[in-house]
């Protein structure tokens, strides 16, 4: 840090992101927070900062007050995601605050599967309909409309707040997306309208795992979008169930991420009624996705 009056430069509040992050994050990390940060408090692009490392910036008090309380909360264990205020989801800027969960490779694996088997089955040119449930931040909706322009899109969450964070990332990138405020697990699947594509990543985990888990994701991740209680881990599994009866048109299909440990159980559950019920691994080797189909039948 400078010792005389004069406003720290970049490059000196860089080294401080660094000497007090280096236990937190690696250098490359910390490098991508530091400038994601000072671009917002300077409402300039990173390039043009790291053009001007040693600048002295004048009326730098209020800048210098946003970046050392991100420094403070970056310190007390807060995800770099919500301290930034954005992540990136199959390259997309992706804003989000803690009543959203931060989306994790999984459910971009998700999207990536989805958007391919649409792809085969219709073309890019796919104009049917699409519903994402439990959308947070919504990842999965936008990832859809994005790569399919023409397509009816729908994301359904109960939060309120989680929805003003999609319904933000939706106007950031153009892309109309309809937006349901509803609690999934008592709709009226009379109501629904018929769907091509039914895509969920729901809360799955159940309470008693809280203990194991990494006290970042515990303390700071909305218990909403994660838990489910013991007694009842696929509630939300089986309200999708009867979505998909309800609402499937033939030759749909309904696509869920799910807990690693879960799928037997689950394809068990969905092959009561559904024609075909694939599990698919993700890239760390887990049972994490199911591919449903509807009924022969319908
Ligand atoms: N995969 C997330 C995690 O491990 C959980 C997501 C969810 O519950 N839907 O934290």
């Amino acid at each position: 840090m400078s010792t005389n009056n004069l406003p720290p430069t970049l490059q000196e509040l860089l080294q401080n992101y660094k000497t007090q992050l280096s236990d937190l994050y690696s250098t490359s990390e910390i490098d991508y927070i530091f400038f994601t940060l000072a671009s917002k408090a300077f409402q300039k692009d990173k390039s043009i900062l790291r053009t001007a490392l040693n600048a002295r910036w004048s009326d730098f008090a209020q800048k210098r007050l946003f970046l050392d309380s991100a420094l403070f909360q970056l310190q007390s264990g807060t995800p770099y995601q919500y301290v930034v205020g954005e992540t990136e989801f199959l390259g997309m800027r992706i804003f989000l605050n803690p009543s959203v969960l931060i989306p994790r490779p999984e459910t971009e694996e998700l999207a990536e599967k989805l958007i391919k088997q649409i792809t085969k089955m219709h073309g890019s040119g796919f104009n049917g309909s699409v519903i994402d449930v439990c959308t947070g931040s919504g990842v999965l909706a936008l990832a859809v409309k994005k790569a399919f322009p023409d397509a009816r899109v729908i994301a359904l969450d109960i939060s309120e707040d989680a929805l003003e964070v999609a319904k933000n990332n939706a106007l950031y990138h153009h892309l109309h997306i309809e937006f349901l405020q509803q609690d999934f697990l008592s709709i009226d699947m009379s109501d629904m309208p018929y769907f091509d594509f039914i895509v969920s990543n729901p809360p799955y985990i159940p309470q008693s795992e809280k203990s194991e888990m990494s006290p970042v994701v515990v303390n700071h991740e909305p218990h909403q979008a994660l838990f489910v209680e013991d007694q009842n881990p696929f509630i939300f599994y089986r309200q999708l169930y009867d979505l998909a009866l309800a609402s499937l048109r033939p030759k749909g299909k309904l696509w869920v991420e799910i807990h690693q440990d879960k799928h037997e159980a689950l394809v068990k559950i969905y092959e009561e009624y559904f024609a075909q019920v694939i599990p698919h691994k993700d890239y760390s080797g887990n049972w994490r996705f199911l591919e449903i189909s509807k009924p022969i039948t319908c």
